[in-house]
């Protein structure tokens, strides 16, 4: 699943990153990449903007409002008869 990249709420500072690629890892969605040192964002669109990449960064460099992209996957599931499918019900620093 995949949004309007202009619809996406997550924003990036990339003056307040400091490379520690904890977005990278928590993301279920590859939308982090660290280059030289630093995050950069590599797939803006396929954010389904669960927060767990806000939660875990320690220097304020991500914004995003999360919650709209669980909520979404839950529909998606409930139409579909299967459960969510936002990819991160696996990884406890996801969701919550
Ligand atoms: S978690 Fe924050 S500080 Fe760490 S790499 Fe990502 S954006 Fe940079
Ligand atoms: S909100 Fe979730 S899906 Fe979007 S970039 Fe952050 S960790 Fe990845």
């Amino acid at each position: 699943m995949r949004y309007l990249e202009s619809a996406v709420t997550l924003e990036f500072l990339p003056e307040r990153c400091v490379g520690c690629g904890m977005c990278a890892k928590v993301c279920p969605h590859e939308v982090f990449r660290i280059e030289n040192k630093r995050a950069v964002l590599a797939d803006r669109g396929a954010c389904m903007e669960c927060g767990a990449c806000a939660k875990n960064c320690e220097h304020e460099a991500i914004s995003v409002r999360a919650g709209v992209g669980c909520a979404a996957a839950v529909l998606n599931g409930m139409v579909a008869g299967t459960e969510p499918t936002c990819d991160c019900s696996g990884n406890s620093s996801c969701c919550g």
